[in-house]
């Protein structure tokens, strides 16, 4: 987490960064500061909580300039304060520095720092960096470029950084592990550095990915240089960024998050895009075809994520499973690196992630790699971290998601599985080609009908309205829709800050019973299919327990729309496809009670986007 810019050329630097930061800010929003070098003068200014208030304090400052670093802070280390926050500045005020992730061995290097004399300021592991830089181009006489070099060779953990120093007014150097950074090439020999390419696009679109361990060191006047860590140079591999500014805007939306959720009919038919044609009769996922048959063998697929990704992931296996009878296991990320599991070349891990940064599942992959097996990714961030370390992958194409709770990311990510579920089905030869076809067709159909549930929104709202105040709600669903359920109430979680469950409707009666009293809302997933009589069987032992039942229906259910306390009508669809239609009504649900209690839909409080440390 933590949003990076940096900005050295002609122009003043300071509105570019601010600007940088405020599109940065969903990677976190604990403090803002940035040091910009005017003249012989390095001037920090850092303020804690948001951007906006940087912003504020900084009318009354001389911010001239034009070279200069910024950051948003999503603390690991030391309390969301003004002092903690970064930019770090060396004891003699030269040198400032700015970090994305975490030094593990911060300590025994801020021990032996303080032995040498060093004060430290901040509680952060980021400032033993800035004074390990100093203390090693003082002793080595070499300057900060080659100070950061020698000093990452000490450090173990993830990192973005980006260093300046008013003794090297024209220069700057940034490196990066297990972090992401791009450098953006303007055209009038200026450079654009970020944590993404978002505060790079209005500049430029020729933009370089760094890789771990390589160090860029910029100089005005002269060409990008990279280099690893053990100083060798290598060349920059320049790319084409494809982003385009008005992805990154409101639009006429509240909220980005509203604006996400309504942009699910167009994001569901761009993952289609190429991949899919009822009336010719395919299914072809370009990214992964040549890993299919590799697949289809496979002793077992695991799917690792975190969050939202990790409730795609559950969906996924069960259409797998279903569709392709192909053995699937969906883990934790952050469960399965640390637990020595048991993988081998037999195995395919694919990893699921919107970023493509997070770190517990790419240090996941990591170790499935290292254990022989077959790495794949499903990604939305071109030229994310995991999409380059894996053999192959798939992205969801549902343009940039700036809401921190994920919306049309998670329903690409359930369309990417629905498609790969039945291209091996086809492959292997499981499903039918009748089946096939009616099964295409029925995927086809959802952009469209992901639209219809969209009209409901003001009925929706209604609901909202009936359970804002609520303390404590309940999701259930069955089969592929218990991962809806899990999602749902992860949605309220997080923006609404409401507490919420999810359950297998049938494990309802083993303890969360207990829970429903008049004023406990029960928010039941309730289509027709296989399990539906089961549903309506686990909605009556709530109703007994004289519970609020929100229930999600198929269009033209009259026989729930009795029993419910309140429903929502869903089009009607097949079953393998109903995970994505019935997760829009809860994202509105969430969204508007969110908005209802005040709470700040698209930064909610102690979350950030991308999660980067572990
Ligand atoms: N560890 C640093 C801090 O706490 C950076 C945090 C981050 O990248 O999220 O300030």
């Amino acid at each position: 987490m933590c949003g990076i810019v940096a900005y050295i050329g002609k122009e003043q630097a300071f509105p570019i960064i601010l600007k940088g930061l405020k599109r940065l800010e969903y990677r976190g929003y604990d403090s803002a500061g940035i040091a910009l070098i005017n003249q012989d003068q390095l001037n920090v200014f850092k303020k804690a909580g948001k951007v906006s208030n940087l912003e504020e304090f900084m009318l009354h400052q001389d911010h001239n300039g034009t070279s200069g670093i910024g950051h948003t802070r999503w603390a690991t280390h030391g309390a969301p304060t003004d002092t903690n926050a970064h930019p770090h500045v060396s004891m003699d005020g030269s040198i400032a520095l700015i970090h994305n992730g975490i030094i593990e061995n911060y300590n025994a290097l801020k021990q032996e720092l303080i032995r040498q004399g060093y004060l430290f300021k901040s509680e952060t592991d980021t400032e033993v960096l800035v004074h390990l830089v100093d203390f090693i181009s003082k002793k080595e006489n070499v300057w900060f470029g080659e100070a950061l070099r020698l000093a990452l060779l000490n450090v173990v953990g993830a990192y973005a950084i980006v260093a300046i120093s008013k003794n090297f007014p024209g220069q700057m150097v940034a490196a990066r592990k297990s972090s992401p950074l791009v450098v953006g090439i303007g055209e009038n020999g200026d450079f654009y550095l970020a944590s993404d390419a978002t505060p790079i696009v209005e500049y430029t679109k020729r933009v370089v990915y760094l890789e771990d361990e390589e160090i860029a060191v910029i100089k005005l006047g002269e060409e990008l240089k990279i280099y690893n860590i053990s100083d060798q140079e290598k060349t920059p591999y320049i790319q084409q960024l494809e982003l385009e500014l008005e992805a990154l805007e409101k639009g006429g939306y509240d909220h980005f998050m509203l604006k996400e959720i309504h942009e699910q009919p167009r994001s569901i038919h761009d993952c289609f895009r190429g991949r899919l044609n009822s009336s010719e009769g395919w299914v072809s996922l370009g990214g992964l075809k040549e890993y299919e048959q590799k697949m289809i063998q496979a002793k077992r697929l695991v799917i690792v994520a975190c969050g939202t990704s990790w409730h795609a992931g559950l969906v996924g296996e069960y259409l797998i499973e279903e569709l392709a009878r192909i053995n699937v296991e969906v883990e934790y990320a952050s469960e399965f690196r640390y637990r020595n599991p048991i993988i081998s070349e037999e195995d395919v891990v694919i990893a699921i992630s919107q970023s493509g940064e997070t770190a517990d599942t790419l240090a996941a992959l990591e170790l499935a790699k290292s254990k022989g097996a077959t790495i794949l990714g499903i990604c939305n961030v071109v030229g994310s971290s995991i999409s380059r370390i894996t053999d192959a992958g798939s992205y969801t194409h549902a343009g940039p998601e700036i809401g921190v709770a994920s919306t049309k990311a998670f329903t690409a990510q359930v369309t990417i599985l629905s498609l790969l579920a039945l291209s091996l089905a086809h492959k292997k030869g499981t499903i039918s080609e009748s089946e096939f076809r009616i099964l295409i067709a029925e995927l086809e159909a959802i952009p469209e009908k992901v639209q219809r549930v969209l009209e409901n929104n003001a009925d929706i709202e209604k609901i909202a309205l009936e359970f804002k105040d609520v303390t404590n709600a309940l999701y259930l669903g069955r089969g592929s829709l218990f991962p809806v359920a899990l999602e749902g109430a992860l949605k309220l979680k997080e923006i609404s800050y409401i507490h919420a469950e999810g359950y297998p409707a049938a494990e309802m009666k083993h303890g969360p019973i207990a829970l429903i009293d008049e004023n406990m809302p029960i928010f039941v997933i309730a289509t027709q299919g296989n399990s539906y009589e089961k549903v309506v069987s686990n909605i009556q032992e709530v109703k007994a327990r004289k519970g609020k039942i929100i229930a999600i229906v198929t269009e033209g259910d009259e026989h729930l729309k009795e029993i419910a306390d309140y429903h929502i009508e869903i089009p009607k669809s097949h079953e393998f496809f109903v995970p994505i239609l019935a997760t829009i009504p809860f994202q509105l649900i969430s969204y508007h009670i969110a908005v209802m209690r005040g709470c700040n839909v698209d930064q909610p409080r102690n979350l950030a986007k991308s999660v980067t440390v572990e």
